[in-house]
């Protein structure tokens, strides 16, 4: 599972509504890959404005992963800035873990780099 990925999942137990607590999920004993891709400045670009990037910030720092903590101005000019997006968002995969809800606890675990989202009977 890449960190963009990551970005967008929130917990969605039932009467786990409050927003600053269901998402983003913290991530537990995890195993990282790193897969090299093909930078597209463009497609990174037009990502930015659909990345909460408080949230990004949480969790590549749980990761170790340097990222500024702003987006530039121009992003499109700052190769840097768009090299160390592109390494974090889309050649960080989540191997193995899992991931915690600091609203209701709830750990969702990822297997061979598939997010499980399911929840039981009662948590829907
Ligand atoms: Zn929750």
């Amino acid at each position: 599972m890449r960190l963009i990925t990551h970005n967008m999942l929130k917990c969605h137990v039932k009467n786990c509504t409050d927003p600053n607590q269901q998402f983003p999920l913290r991530f537990k004993e995890v195993q990282l890959e790193q897969i090299e891709a093909e930078r597209n400045d463009e497609f990174l670009v037009r990502m930015l404005p659909r990345l909460d990037w408080p949230a990004l910030l949480t969790s590549t720092k749980e990761l170790g992963i340097a990222l500024p903590e702003s987006v530039p101005a121009s992003p499109e000019n700052d190769d840097e800035f768009l090299q160390a997006l592109h390494t974090a968002i889309l050649e960080t995969h989540v191997k193995e873990g899992n991931m915690v809800c600091n609203g209701c606890s709830h750990e969702y675990k990822i297997t061979n780099g598939i997010p499980n989202m399911l929840l039981a009977e009662h948590e829907i």
